[in-house]
């Protein structure tokens, strides 16, 4: 499975905002952001203070925070985009829904982990089961009805027994429903746009594939 290989913490810097995807150490004094709030290369420094960006620049920026907020490849999120173009409803809203229907974005979002590569690393090493069957593929979308958890023989180990004392004290999105003993979850429904609560205008992603 392709990946992308080079320091996260870059796309961060590239983006000019946290992305939050190192879990802990994005709310740390460690954080990129915090010590090198400028885009990496050796022009970073002097792009901070350019003022003109084209509408075209605009466009494919938030396109790429998107994509890698969620950590999907571009044929991926290009897949993804032409999925919500078909359905019915608004595109940049329906592509929200897609990428949040993601499995290993609901393990994050459950709580199961400090990251969405983090959660998409306990699917890849089977610890999560989808509808009672061990699943290894982060990019499986879930449904209204569908029962995510934890697999039974992964629940007892140390990870998940911290991570259950850190869930009593959490919540989860409306549109899930998790039950921490069992380190299960429910889907209740798709979440609408509003539930979605990221720092992205999603109609310039639709301007940015519709040029
Ligand atoms: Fe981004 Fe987190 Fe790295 Fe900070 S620590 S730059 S928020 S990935």
């Amino acid at each position: 499975m392709a990946r992308y290989k080079e320091s996260v913490c870059k796309q961060c810097r590239r983006e000019g905002m946290k992305l939050f995807l190192k879990g802990s150490r994005c709310l740390s004094p460690k954080c990129a952001m915090e010590r090198r709030p400028y885009a990496p290369g050796d022009h970073g420094r002097q792009g901070q203070f350019r003022r003109q960006v084209s509408d075209y620049g605009q466009q494919l920026r938030e396109k790429q925070r998107l994509r890698r907020i969620y950590g999907v490849l571009e044929q991926q999120f290009r897949r993804y985009y032409e999925l919500a173009e078909k359905m019915r409803g608004q595109t940049g809203a329906n592509l929200l829904v897609i990428l949040e229907r993601r499995l290993d974005n609901v393990v994050y979002r459950l709580g199961l982990a400090e990251s969405r590569a983090q959660a998409r690393q306990l699917v890849t090493h089977g610890h999560i089961d989808l509808n009672g069957r061990r699943t290894d593929a982060g990019s499986a979308l879930v449904s209204p009805g569908d029962v995510i958890a934890v697999r039974e023989r992964s629940r007892g180990n140390t990870y998940f027994a911290e991570v259950r004392e850190v869930l009593e004290h959490q919540t989860v999105p409306a549109w899930l429903t998790l039950n921490v003993q069992e380190l299960s979850a429910v889907v209740n429904a798709l979440p609408s746009r509003d539930a979605i609560d990221l720092p992205v205008n999603e109609q310039l992603i639709v301007e940015y594939y519709s040029r």
